[in-house]
């Protein structure tokens, strides 16, 4: 019989995956504490993702689809498992990379290499749309003129449209991006400190923009960025070719707060994240708030709820030598077509992810 004050004996047989119970493990699954092996992670991460893909129907058999790259750790697990996957369960889908060239010296100039390494190491064919091509200015040129106030507004707006003209340009039926829970919680909260409810069924959706040119797609949605079971990890175990420096023009303080502010919260209690996407899923838009109605930009084509898009009005500005023009909610040259609707200047800067260290 075991006397008080003896010594238990020491288990000392070595832990086992609690998936294959066979492996030594190498981290804990966050909901379980589980113990589980690289291996078996892969396979569940993988898993998670395809479920993802099934349950909400991201795609269709014979589909082109155009994954967002960056050369970031979110678009390259999503370019490598999305190509591991169409080949595991025969997706049937035509997969390319897309890159936007911002014209970023010593940042996008390096990513684009990883990226261009990516296109090699995956066997994705990819295309790269740069803004002096498309716009006739690069961000380095931009920067020099407005300076590092307002710069990620342009970038924005500019990223969002040359993401749809190089799908336009490669015929793709979608584009996926690798947006992570992470960021949709940022974005759920940058909307609610800007009074945009209007926007938050829209931002948290998995599948956005079916009423535009090209139908955008996040299968990470669910998905966190850093603690284990996630994407960093994945990325990091397997040895993924990433590049990890933030853009020399990364001031955003506004959305550098919300991250900082989630992270906190996420410290606390790691579903934080998740609820904050579910509150902005739940919200109701009241049937009294207006939504934009969608038309034409009368210069370029591309879809505008005003007269011109946000990008021909930023543009405007820098050819002109003006460019606050498209800056705030003045609405000067949409004022042919001017609505009881918000103008759709920042806030769609505020829908593209704003790089920083992340993709698009
Ligand atoms: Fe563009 Fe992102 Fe850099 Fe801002 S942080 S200038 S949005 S690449
Ligand atoms: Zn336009």
């Amino acid at each position: 019989m075991e006397k008080e004050g003896d010594a238990k004996p020491k288990n000392t047989a070595p832990r086992l995956c609690c998936v294959c119970n066979h492996r030594r493990p190498a981290l804990k699954r966050p909901k379980t504490l589980d113990q589980i092996c690289r291996e078996c992670f892969y396979e569940v991460f993988e898993e998670e993702i395809h479920q993802v893909i099934v349950e909400n129907q991201l795609f269709k058999p014979g589909e082109r689809v155009a994954i967002g790259a960056s050369g970031g750790k979110d678009s390259t697990v999503l370019a490598y498992v999305l190509s591991k996957l169409n080949r595991q369960h025969q997706y049937g889908l035509d997969l390319f990379l897309l890159s936007i060239d911002e014209g970023i010296t010593g940042y996008r100039d390096d990513s684009l290499e990883t990226v261009k390494r990516n296109e090699i190491q995956y066997g994705l064919p990819l295309k790269v749309v740069s803004y002096k091509d498309l716009y006739g200015w690069t961000m380095d040129e931009i920067v020099k003129i407005i300076g590092l106030k307002n710069n990620c507004t342009f970038c924005g707006v500019f990223r969002r449209q040359a993401l749809d003209r190089g799908a336009a340009m490669l015929k793709v039926d979608k584009v996926a991006t690798g947006h992570n829970a992470d960021d949709i919680a940022e974005t759920v909260l940058l909307n609610i400190l800007r009074g945009d409810i209007a926007r938050l069924s829209r931002c948290t959706a998995i599948t956005t923009g079916e009423d535009g040119p090209i139908p955008r797609c996040k299968p990470f949605k669910f998905h966190l960025l850093q603690i284990p079971n996630c994407i960093l990890t994945y990325a990091y175990f397997k040895r993924l070719d990433y590049f990890s420096t933030e853009c020399i023009y990364s001031p955003n303080a506004y959305r550098g707060f919300a991250r900082e502010f989630i992270k906190d919260l996420e410290r606390i209690r790691p579903r934080a994240i998740l609820d904050i996407i579910k509150s902005g899923e739940d919200f109701r838009i009241s049937t009294t708030t207006k939504m934009p109605e969608q038309g034409t930009c009368e210069r370029c084509g591309y879809i505008s709820s005003q007269k011109w898009c946000k990008a021909c009005v930023l543009l405007e500005g820098l050819n002109r030598g003006l460019p606050k023009l498209g800056i705030g909610r003045s609405r000067g040259l949409n004022i042919e077509r001017k609505k009881d609707v918000k103008e759709n200047n920042l806030t769609e800067s505020i829908e593209s992810k704003q790089c920083g260290t992340l993709d698009f």
